[in-house]
């Protein structure tokens, strides 16, 4: 990983990975407004020049300004051209060490997902969290991904000539999950689909032991009474069950998968591709399968594409079908 400090970059006229190759045209076109912090946290950020300024430790890309939130809190906003934006998700997103098709196919996914997150009407368009994309600044920024984002200048992900609502996330657990099912927005290209490109990665297959007591209080499951077994329940055509059911002894208490993962943690209970919830000695031990809500492409899964030879765009192809690359 080659990092760029702060030093080495003169914006806009950005010197990229390629050799010198001016990509200023592409990094001055439509600005994005990524959410950096809100209420106290927003701290004292500091313009160093025309298009950099720092903040919490970091060299941020364009100019920030402070805007009202919907919960009355002041937010710290960075305004940023796209693709200079990209510089900074790309590398927080996936390792300059991958493939360079996956690293590509990363980008013009996370181009159209930005495009598809403007909101004039609102104070931000997307937060610098996983939330949307994990974005960095000049700190995350790598010569790879810098390559990644000017080949790809201009290139999004279209379906019927529009971007498509695109999702990633960072391993399906060998299928992706549908759209419908998971946020209630079924869409032609964000149907589910067989991946066997994930299979033996980090993410792959996952197991965590949680204390039942802390489950308890976070899903408020004390009605239940003694716990006597846990069960997955209806199960998505995905693999997902859309339910995990606590059987108690005085009443059984049914939790969504999404409440229970991200009531106990998204970061414990990794997905809501769940294998099995067993129950022993006040534990649970939970199974489960890939990271992440598992919609649109799987990272992982892209990886392993690109290491076989697949380009950028056959990478899209298969995460996102019926879709074009332009
Ligand atoms: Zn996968």
């Amino acid at each position: 990983m080659a990092s760029l400090g702060a030093a080495v970059v003169v914006y806009p006229r950005v010197a990229s990975a390629t050799g010198g190759h001016d990509v200023g045209g592409a990094v001055t076109e439509r600005p994005v407004r990524v959410l950096l912090a809100s209420g106290d946290a927003t701290g004292s950020p500091r313009q160093l020049d025309a298009w950099h300024f720092g903040w919490n430790g970091r060299t941020y890309r364009g100019t920030f300004t402070y805007v009202t939130l919907a919960d009355g809190k002041r937010g710290l906003v960075n305004v940023v051209p796209l693709d200079a934006y990209l510089y900074g998700v790309l590398s927080a997103e996936v390792s300059p060490g991958w493939p360079h098709a996956s690293q590509e196919a990363q980008a013009i996914v996370a181009r159209t997902y930005a495009l598809t997150k403007l909101r004039p009407s609102k104070p931000y368009d997307v937060v610098a969290t996983e939330s949307d994309q994990r974005y960095g600044g000049i700190e995350s920024e790598s010569v790879e991904g810098h390559a990644a984002v000017d080949a790809t200048a201009g290139q999004i992900v279209s379906y019927n000539g529009a971007p498509a609502n695109v999702a990633f996330s960072a391993c399906c657990g060998g299928r992706t999950a549908d759209s419908g099912d998971v946020w209630g927005s079924p869409r032609p290209y964000l149907r589910s689909v067989a991946d066997p490109h994930c299979a033996d990665t980090p993410d792959y297959r996952w197991q965590t032991n949680i204390s039942y007591d802390s489950v308890q209080r976070a899903l408020e499951l004390a009605r239940a009474g003694d716990l006597r077994d846990v069960q997955l329940k209806d199960v998505d055509p995905s693999g997902r069950p859309r339910f995990v059911n606590f059987v108690g002894s005085a009443a059984t208490v049914q939790v969504a998968s999404q409440a229970f993962r991200f009531g106990v943690g998204a970061a414990v209970v990794r997905s809501t591709y769940l294998r099995s919830v067993g129950n022993a000695s006040g534990s649970l031990a939970v199974a489960g399968n890939g990271r992440g809500h598992g919609v649109g492409m799987c990272q992982w899964g892209a990886r392993s594409m690109g290491a076989s030879g697949a380009t950028a765009a056959q990478i899209v192809a298969f995460y996102f079908p019926s879709t074009t690359v332009g």
